[in-house]
């Protein structure tokens, strides 16, 4: 299978390269050139797997220039004994409808890490596949969870240095300390004077520097990224949709074969885009429904088939959704215009020029028969914390008391009964003091004690990577300006 670019079908790579490369060189993403089947006999014969097996079976249906063998490598790598939990994605019964698949068990207690545990092993393989012999740098700018997921997932592996930019005032305390006491010895991690836009806006400029880019390669060095547009973030949380829907088989609550809901709290609309990629492959899908908090753009999107970014940025409680230009619905629009790789290069032209675009109507029409779009605000995201806990003796975090809330109302809109998954994507300890307001304990002290409140007073345990964050050694101190950033990998590069 290769891969070819959403805004220009001549392009054409193999997966090892799609993941060495990130972004295609026309700037749109990559993306297969066909979605690889799973029959229903297929499904009953993973029902026996554990994860690792499920996750191999399905990446080898889109890297098919990697061996089992590779693979195998790959997935045992990232998903043995980095999780707290009996199988990296547990699904939790709530109701007779409603399940939670619980994302967060990994190291750094949120989603990303289902797929930043595996794409270093997945880079580190397509490096050797496409020749290149240089260690591979990645650079990371972070507004807090994304850096640490990169961080651990490329923590020690061979072959590759990794390199986090943070806004000095930018992050949550306990989003800080989680970083500078990061361990490993291929590890680096600077704070910046300025904002993320500002290290975002750093990386990108080292990357584009091809005579900074000559002089590391002359040292051996070759820069990538970890960013969520890779192809190879993408295609581990597919595994995690299957899997869910294969535990709900395993348990007798539906045969496979029964169509299901997916409820998923949107930002990047990277989670979201996997779920349909499961579809695509075969996964019985009813309706897939988009929670956004009051960052709502794609809400108004899924409703009116206009994109609108032009429009006031709100801070919210479930700070990994407040995004405006959710950049994989680009890979959506390219598969609901019937792949029409001229059309999605001028609604991305518009995106940039005018901060908008329109659909036609058959993508909007695809759009709303598939994608069930809705958002809460910050009031109504606590009310569901403290509803969950009542009810059912369960603490969702904030993120995933947006998607909660959402599907409550799609519940009465619709009255659609079909068994719906909620995808739970960060640990209520990651947000202890929204969550410990919600549940209506006061919260005027430090950031870590805010932690054992939690547990003590509600009982849950507390992910082990969080325990004892604050006796951690501090490892990294370093503060540069925003323009100095290039010193800064260079000194990491020593
Ligand atoms: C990144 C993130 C999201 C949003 O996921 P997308 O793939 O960007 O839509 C939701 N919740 C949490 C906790 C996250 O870290």
């Amino acid at each position: 299978m290769n891969y070819c670019s959403t805004r220009g079908k001549e392009i054409n790579v193999t997966s090892a390269e799609a993941i060495k490369n990130g972004l295609a060189p026309d700037g749109g993403l990559y993306v297969p050139t066909q979605f690889p089947a799973v029959s229903v006999d297929e499904m009953k014969k993973m029902l026996s797997m554990n994860y690792i097996d499920r996750a191999v079976f399905i990446l080898s249906r889109f890297l098919t220039d990697f061996t089992a063998d590779e693979l195998q490598e790959c997935a045992k790598n990232a998903y043995t004994g980095k999780f707290d939990s009996a199988t990296p994605a547990p699904t939790v019964k709530l109701t007779d409808n409603e399940y939670v698949c619980e994302l967060w068990h990994g190291p750094t207690c949120a989603f990303k890490d289902m797929a930043l545990q595996i794409l270093p092993h997945l880079l580190k393989a397509s490096i050797k596949k496409t020749g290149e012999d240089k260690t591979v740098v990645i650079l990371v700018a972070t507004s807090g969870d994304t850096g640490k997921a990169a961080l651990e997932g490329f923590k020690d592996v061979n072959g590759t240095k990794i390199i986090v930019f943070y806004p000095n005032d930018g992050v949550s305390d306990i989003q800080k300390l989680q970083m500078v006491t990061q361990e490993g010895g291929n590890v680096a991690v600077f704070a910046i004077n300025g904002n993320f836009d500002n290290a975002q806006t750093g990386v990108k400029d080292i990357f584009s520097d091809p005579a900074f880019g000559k002089e590391m390669s002359d040292r051996g060095y070759v820069f990538s990224s970890a960013n969520s547009i890779n192809f190879g973030r993408l295609v581990p949380q597919v595994v995690y949709y299957f899997s869910s829907y294969l535990d709900l088989a395993a348990s007798g609550a539906i045969n496979i074969g029964d169509k299901v809901n997916f409820a998923v709290p949107t930002g990047n609309f990277g989670n979201i885009l996997a779920a349909y990629y499961a579809m695509r492959m075969g996964l019985p899908v009813n309706r897939l429904i988009c929670a956004s908090n009051r960052n709502s753009v794609l809400t108004d999107f899924i409703n009116t088939g206009v994109y609108d970014r032009n429009r006031d940025f709100y801070c919210t409680i479930s700070p990994s959704m407040d995004i405006l230009i959710s950049s994989n619905l680009e890979r959506l629009l390219f598969e609901l215009s019937g792949r029409d790789d001229k059309l999605v290069l001028n609604l991305m032209g518009a995106l940039k020029k005018d901060g908008r675009y329109t659909v036609p109507n058959e993508v909007k029409n695809a759009m709303s028969s598939l994608f069930w779009g809705g958002f809460i605000d910050d009031e109504a995201t606590k009310a569901v914390i403290n509803e969950n806990f009542r009810n059912s003796n369960y603490i969702p975090d904030t993120h995933t008391s947006v998607a909660l809330g959402v599907y409550e109302k799609y519940l009465k809109e619709t009255g659609d009964k079909t068994k719906t998954i909620v995808m739970s994507t960060a640990s209520p300890f990651k947000f202890a003091k929204d969550v410990l307001d919600a549940l209506g304990t006061k919260t005027d002290f430090a950031d870590y004690r805010l932690l054992s409140a939690l547990e003590d007073e509600y009982k849950i345990k507390m992910p082990a990577p969080l325990k004892d964050l604050n006796k951690k050694e501090v490892r990294f101190k370093e503060v540069f300006e925003k323009d100095e950033m290039r010193k800064a990998v260079s000194s990491a590069l020593k």
